[in-house]
């Protein structure tokens, strides 16, 4: 495979997405990358070359000298105050970071917005400091088309911005859209509708967590550490957000639900602003408001009042409880 030149930039994030892309493991990082044929022409914690060095690397690529195959952006694009983008200045150039952004991304073969905040504006577009600092995502504003690039925007290669949301986002959900990129393997039909990979975010956090049998017993976690579903009261979305934490563990072994915290759906637009605390679920008459994504209303309260009443002694009383309290039944008989 030929090699590909990749440029990483940060702006309005808080660095966590690299921080996770450093847990990738089996391969760790720099394995994968070489895997994958790319070559890390800059990013601002990997590589040793900084000030003028670094600068003359992204000078090259604007310029056309340096082929430019991948730009990864990760942080929001801080278009404030009033559009000029001067709340982020690239040190030493006098020019906005969304200016080199718009610039670099006309060059690129590829452009991926790693985590939320680059795909959609993501928490440095929350609240008070939102319509000021003027966070946006690359190709997103929220759910909407269009942040700093038009809905239009196609990298030189074709695709639009890769959106490979999450905050922070999963180094295997980082490093296999490279390693598809690498491949050639990655077309617009493999994108959802919010321009995140598809092979991580057409699955639902729900699938393959844990507490699994609560939910269809709905025996609810009723405070923190309980073992229960934490749908009913926790504020738990695993059943509305797009994503395999379940499933694809994070350092092997891990998910916030395994870590006994609600899915927060960090991989959605507009998951920093809920309208509610993180871990309270909104509820009308009882029920909660989010409800799983592919199921009618009506069919959710019949089957919870169901299976509610069918609900074992040892999953009901487990479920408020930081430890098994009931076990398993023994029976007599063989396995049948
Ligand atoms: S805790 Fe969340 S992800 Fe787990 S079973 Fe309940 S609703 Fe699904
Ligand atoms: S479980 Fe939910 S909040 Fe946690 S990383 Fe996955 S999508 Fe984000």
């Amino acid at each position: 495979m030929p090699e590909l030149n990749l440029l990483w930039l940060q702006s309005g994030g808080c660095g966590g997405c690299t921080l996770s892309l450093l847990n990738a493991e089996q391969p760790a990082l720099m394995d994968r990358l070489a895997d994958a044929s790319i070559r890390l022409l800059w990013h601002p914690s990997l590589s040793e070359a900084s000030g003028n060095e670094a600068l003359e690397i992204l000078r090259a690529c604007a310029e056309g000298r340096q082929r430019l195959d991948i730009l990864c952006l990760e942080g929001s694009v801080m278009t404030g105050p009033s559009g000029t983008g001067r709340f982020h200045m690239l040190a030493g150039t006098g020019r906005p970071m969304m200016a080199w952004v718009e610039e670099l991304a006309a060059k690129a073969a590829h452009v991926l917005a790693v985590g939320t905040c680059a795909a959609y504006g993501g928490i440095t577009s929350a609240g008070i400091t939102g319509p000021s600092v003027g966070a946006t995502g690359l190709q997103f504003h929220g759910e909407h088309p269009g942040g700093l690039l038009p809905a239009s925007f196609r990298a030189g290669a074709g695709l639009p911005v890769v959106n490979v949301a999450g905050c922070p986002t999963h180094p295997g959900w980082v490093l296999d859209t490279l390693l598809a990129l690498s491949m050639r393997r990655l077309t617009e039909d493999d994108l959802d509708a919010l321009h995140r990979p598809r092979f991580y975010a057409d699955h639902l956090v729900h699938h393959g967590c844990p507490r699994n049998e609560f939910y269809e017993f709905k025996a609810s976690a009723e405070k923190a550490s309980d073992l229960g579903c934490m749908m009913e009261n926790m504020g738990c979305k695993g059943t509305q957000a797009h994503a395999d934490c379940n499933t694809r563990l994070w350092n092997g072994s891990g998910s916030c639900l395994r870590g006994g915290y609600a899915c927060i759906s960090c991989t959605e637009p507009r998951f920093e602003e809920p309208g509610h605390p993180f871990t309270e679920t909104p509820k009308v008459a009882g029920i909660p408001i989010g409800l799983p994504s592919d199921m009618p209303k009506a069919w959710f309260v019949a089957l919870a009042a169901l299976s509610k009443s069918a609900t074992p002694k040892r999953v009901r009383e487990n479920a408020t409880s930081d430890h098994v309290v009931v076990t398993p039944a023994v029976k007599k008989t063989g396995l049948k």
